[in-house]
């Protein structure tokens, strides 16, 4: 297969490809709503998915704090750190079985400084705040993003935004930061108008739960029909896509490199 080609992340001057490796298999088995069990891989097992990732054309990572081990193992097994984009978040904290969330200034720079630490980095690429649902309010009402900013213009980070749960909230965090994640699936198309906005205002969209969270590729060739679906959406600069099978990576990857083949109409801004 011809490898996947990177595209500007909105007017980050920052490039991803556009199928990115969400992690939260990798280092978290509690409190998720997958529609099958799973086993937390081995270090061997999510070595070899990072490898396979390279060799697809994949640069681009997603992780969290709140995603148990992920950040550690990523710090450990990934190689050549230069060569990813690696995204994490701030915000949600998730422990013996449930989710806290802490918005303050303070938790944010600590979180931050965590990620650098468990991630074994001088900077992060992107840093999201992890919603809580409540986005217009974390945006308006706490000193999550202005925390955020000041270490963007420290240096540690290059560019910020939110993983969002409502239409307005991912409307504000594109007129406030770089980038909205948003859910955007053909069960879910809500997030259609956040799409658009940031495709007029040159601002970046990563798609998240574009398989329905793996229940749109239970049917043979669902992944193929879901990638596309998400990225003819003019607009999406990455869709993240959760796996830790390296099998189903690469048959995302392919869907996605033949959609680019084909000549997709869909630019990314930026
Ligand atoms: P998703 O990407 O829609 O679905 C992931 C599921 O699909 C996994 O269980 C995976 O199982 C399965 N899958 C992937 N490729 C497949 C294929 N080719 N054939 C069959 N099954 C396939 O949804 P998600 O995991 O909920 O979200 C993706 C990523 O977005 C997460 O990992 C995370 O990085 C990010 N995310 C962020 C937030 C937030 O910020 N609030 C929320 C949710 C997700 P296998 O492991 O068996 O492949």
């Amino acid at each position: 297969m011809i490898p996947l080609s990177a595209r500007p992340l909105g007017n980050t001057g920052i490039r991803v490809s556009p199928l990115g490796l969400g992690t939260v298999k990798i280092g978290r088995d509690q409190g998720l709503k997958y529609p099958n069990r799973f086993k937390l891989p081995s270090d061997h097992e999510i070595r070899a998915l990072f490898e396979e990732a390279k060799t697809l054309g994949i640069n681009f990572i997603d992780t969290a704090p709140a995603y148990g081990t992920s950040e550690e193992k990523i710090g450990k097994l990934l190689l050549d750190r230069q060569d990813w984009i690696i995204s994490t978040k701030v915000g949600e904290e998730f422990s013996a079985g449930e989710s806290e969330f802490d918005f303050s200034g303070a938790h944010t720079r600590e979180s931050v400084e965590r990620s650098l630490r468990r991630l074994k980095t001088d900077y992060l690429d992107l840093v999201l705040i992890h919603s809580d649902g409540n986005d217009l309010d974390i945006l308006e009402h706490t000193d999550c993003l202005d925390s955020l900013l000041r270490l963007k213009e420290e240096g540690l980070i290059r560019a910020v935004g939110m993983s969002t749960k409502t239409v307005e909230g991912g409307k504000r965090a594109l007129a406030l930061s770089d980038i909205a994640m948003v859910t955007y699936n053909s069960s879910h198309t809500e997030g259609s108008p956040v799409i658009d906005l940031a495709r007029r205002t040159g601002k970046a969209i990563i798609v998240k739960k574009a398989l329905n969270s793996g229940r749109i590729a239970r049917e043979p060739g669902g992944n193929e029909l879901a990638l596309e679906f998400v990225l003819n959406k003019a607009g999406v600069s990455s869709v993240i896509v959760g796996t830790i099978n390296p099998l189903h990576l690469r048959s995302n990857a392919i869907a996605v490199a033949n959609f680019q083949a084909e000549g997709s109409s869909n630019p990314a801004p930026g």
